[in-house]
C-alpha cells in the first residue's frame, strides 16, 4: 500500500489532514475545535507547549489549533512544500508571504503589473508608505524583469502563476532563476491553478501564495487565505501572527479543509467549461479578443502545458467585447441569468466580473490601461454546470 505521500493528488485531496490525532476511537473527519483554550494536568506540560518545547495547544489560532493544523498540514502536502500558514483572506496571504520573506522598510519588491487589483495597490500605496520599493514589470519580458532585479536587488519577485485577469503565463523556471541569481525569493501566486492545475514549489518557485476563498474552498461561503513554503517561512509568519492575530478561525479552516477533497472533480470539470466557452467565444462576431492559456492564439499555451502537465488552464477566462464600454458591459451583464454578476472565482457557480468595476477599482484609468485592462473587457469563472447552458445564457445576453 503506497504511502500517502506517494499516492495521487486526488487521492490525497480526499485524506490528507484527516484522522492526524489518533485516539481510543478516531473521527473519519476532522472535528471542528472551536475551543480558545487548552488546559494540561500538569502546569510544567502548559509551560513547555507555551515555550514551543512540546507540541500540544494551548491558546486558539494566534497559536495553534487543531482545525486549522489540519488544513495547513492539507495544503502543504498538495503542494509538495514542507509547511502552510492559513489566514483569513487571500490579501492577508499576500502581505503576511511578504512579511514572512524579509520585506521590510527599506526592501525592494519587484512584481508584475498584470496581478489582482488589490495585490497592485497594497504594493503600490500601502507598502509604499511603509518604505518599501516596489517595481513593476511585465511577465512576459524576462529580460526587462532580469534587468530590474539586477538593478535593483529586490527581497522578493512576485507574480502571479496565471495572471488576473490577464490570463499571462509566468515562466516559472526562467523566473526562478533570475531571482535566485540576485539572491531573492520567489513568491507566486497560484490562486488561479490550484495546486491541481500547477506546485510552483516543482518549478523553481520558494513561497505559494493562494486565496483560498476560490478554487480551494470552491463553493463561494468561505474566506481563507494561505502560504505555503519552508518550515522556517512558516514559523516567521507565525511569530507575526502571535503579535497580530491574522488567522483563519477553525469553521473556516473546515470548510475549506472540505472543499479541498472534491478540487479535482470541480477543477477538471471548470478547466473543461472555460475551454469549450473560449473557443466558442473566439468564433463569436461579438467578441473581439478572447484571452485563454489554451487557445492557439494565446502565445503562452506551450508553457502553460508545461507547467500544468496538460491538466488544463483554469476556470477563468476574460474577453474583450468589440467596440463596447462600461453600459455596454453593464447591460450585457445585467442579460446573464445563469452566470452570476458577483466579485468572486473559482466558485461550483459561474461569474461574470467587470474587472474595471470591481477586481481593478483601486487602479487609476490610466494604470488599468498601462496594464492592459481595456473598458470592453470581462472576465469569467466557470463553474461546474452543464457547458450547454452556460453557452445559451452567453449567447442570449450577446444577442441583446
Ligand atoms: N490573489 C488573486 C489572484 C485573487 O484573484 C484574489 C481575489 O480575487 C486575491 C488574491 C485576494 O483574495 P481574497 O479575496 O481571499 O482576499
Amino acid at each position: 500500500m503506497p504511502t500517502l505521500n506517494q499516492q495521487s493528488f486526488a487521492t490525497r485531496a480526499v485524506h490528507v489532514g484527516e484522522r492526524v490525532q489518533p485516539g481510543d476511537y478516531t473521527p473519519v473527519s476532522s472535528p471542528i475545535y472551536p475551543s480558545v483554550g487548552y488546559t494540561y494536568e500538569s502546569a510544567a506540560d502548559l509551560d513547555a507547549v507555551l515555550g514551543n518545547e512540546k507540541k500540544g495547544y494551548v491558546y486558539s489560532s494566534r497559536y495553534a489549533n487543531p482545525t486549522i493544523d489540519a488544513f495547513e498540514q492539507a495544503v502543504a502536502n498538495l503542494e509538495g512544500a514542507e509547511a502552510a500558514y492559513a489566514c483569513p483572506s487571500g490579501m492577508a496571504a499576500v502581505y503576511l508571504a511578504l512579511l514572512g520573506a524579509g520585506v521590510r522598510a527599506g526592501s525592494h519588491v519587484v512584481a508584475t503589473a498584470d496581478i489582482y487589483g488589490a495585490t497592485y495597490t497594497l504594493l503600490q500605496k500601502f507598502l509604499s508608505e511603509f518604505g518599501v520599493t516596489v517595481h513593476f514589470v511585465d511577465v512576459l519580458d524576462l529580460a526587462a524583469v532580469a534587468e530590474r532585479v539586477a538593478a535593483v536587488q529586490p527581497t522578493v519577485l512576485l507574480a502571479e502563476t496565471i495572471s488576473n485577469p490577464l490570463l499571462k503565463v509566468a515562466d516559472l523556471p526562467a523566473l526562478a532563476h533570475i531571482a535566485h541569481k540576485h539572491g531573492a525569493l520567489l513568491a507566486l501566486d497560484n490562486t488561479f491553478c490550484s495546486p491541481y492545475l500547477c506546485q510552483p514549489l516543482q518549478h523553481g518557485a520558494d513561497i505559494v501564495i493562494h486565496s483560498a476563498t476560490k478554487y480551494i474552498s470552491g463553493h463561494g461561503d468561505v474566506m481563507a487565505g494561505v502560504v505555503v513554503g519552508t518550515a522556517a517561512l512558516r514559523q516567521r509568519i507565525m511569530d507575526v501572527n502571535k503579535l497580530i492575530g491574522s488567522s483563519l478561525g477553525p469553521f473556516e479552516a473546515w470548510l475549506a479543509l472540505r472543499g479541498l477533497k472534491t478540487l479535482p472533480l470541480r477543477m477538471r470539470q471548470q478547466c473543461t467549461n472555460a475551454l469549450t466557452v473560449a473557443h466558442w467565444l473566439a468564433s463569436h462576431p461579438r467578441v473581439a479578443h478572447v484571452n485563454y492559456p489554451l487557445l492557439d492564439t494565446h502565445p503562452q499555451k506551450k508553457l502553460c502545458e508545461q507547467l500544468t502537465h496538460g491538466r488544463g488552464a483554469g476556470g477563468v477566462l476574460s474577453f474583450e467585447i468589440r467596440d463596447a464600454g462600461r453600459p455596454e458591459i453593464f447591460h450585457f451583464m445585467e442579460q446573464l441569468s445563469l452566470f452570476q454578476a458577483a466579485t468572486s472565482l473559482g466558485d461550483i457557480y459561474s461569474l461574470v466580473l467587470y474587472p474595471a468595476m470591481s477586481s481593478h477599482r483601486t487602479l487609476t484609468p490610466d494604470q488599468r490601461a498601462a496594464v492592459g485592462i481595456g473598458d470592453g473587457l470581462v472576465r469569467l469563472s466557470l463553474g461546474i454546470e452543464d457547458t450547454a447552458d452556460l453557452i445559451a445564457d452567453l449567447q442570449q445576453a450577446l444577442e441583446k
